[in-house]
């Protein structure tokens, strides 16, 4: 009774607001999108093919097309101190992990680590709270601090896709290898655009002996 009356008090300081287009909604099942932004065309939800740079990575799947309003509520995400979108496209991404990759409950999860200097900047590492999210509500573990980055890169975005790859080239580093070692490791990302980042950290895992390497995105984009 106590705890309802809480949730109907924080509806209305705080009303719910689409994940992807801001409006106000009543609620969908998900109590994450509104009705237009679930029905539109910007789903992809399936296994992302055709990039790049996939090697090490044995399955890769995407949510959405990097496009509005998804690559607006990234932009908000990653740059505009709104932690709360990823744990928005967190829960979406749990979903589907649910609906689509049944492994998920013998594997761990971990982000994408960001250097001292951009998370500084940032306040906050995007890829952490989507990874963190993911595993709350999967009920699996979530790697911290396992796998580090051990150099600063330009970000990937500037990039072409040849640069991408020399750019990001051996800057991750699993500080505890026997966390990931015979495991199945899900890597949680914002944007997969080249698949060079996934890519390089997919390397390090299976160096550590990470038996299987998955990599999700909120979206996944063509290469600028
Ligand atoms: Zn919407």
């Amino acid at each position: 009774m106590i705890k309802k009356g809480i949730e109907l008090l924080l509806d209305f300081i705080y009303p719910k607001r689409c994940l992807l287009c801001d409006e106000l909604y009543d609620t969908d099942y998900t109590g994450i999108l509104c009705d237009d932004c679930r029905t539109q065309k910007i789903h992809y939800n399936r296994i992302v093919e055709r990039k790049i740079n996939l090697h090490y990575v044995d399955e890769c799947h995407g949510l959405f097309l990097y496009e509005e309003p998804v690559s607006r509520a990234i932009v908000a995400l990653k740059f505009n101190n709104r932690p709360d979108k990823g744990k928005g496209f967190g829960s979406l991404m749990a979903e589907y992990v649910k609906r689509n990759i049944p492994e998920y409950k013998q594997a761990v999860i971990t982000d994408v680590p960001l250097g001292k200097k951009r998370k500084r900047e940032r306040r906050y590492n995007q890829s952490s709270i989507l990874a963190k999210q993911m595993a709350k509500e999967l009920g699996t573990e979530f790697l911290k601090n396992t796998v580090i980055r051990i150099r600063e890169t330009k970000a990937q975005s500037t990039l072409g896709s040849r640069r991408r790859i020399e750019n990001i080239k051996d800057c991750f580093y699993v500080v505890d290898p026997a966390k990931v070692k015979g495991r199945i490791v899900i890597i949680a990302d914002d944007v997969v655009t080249t698949g060079s980042t996934l890519n390089e950290l997919a390397k390090e895992l299976k160096k550590a002996g990470a038996k299987k390497v998955i990599g999700i995105a909120a979206a996944t984009s063509d290469v600028p």
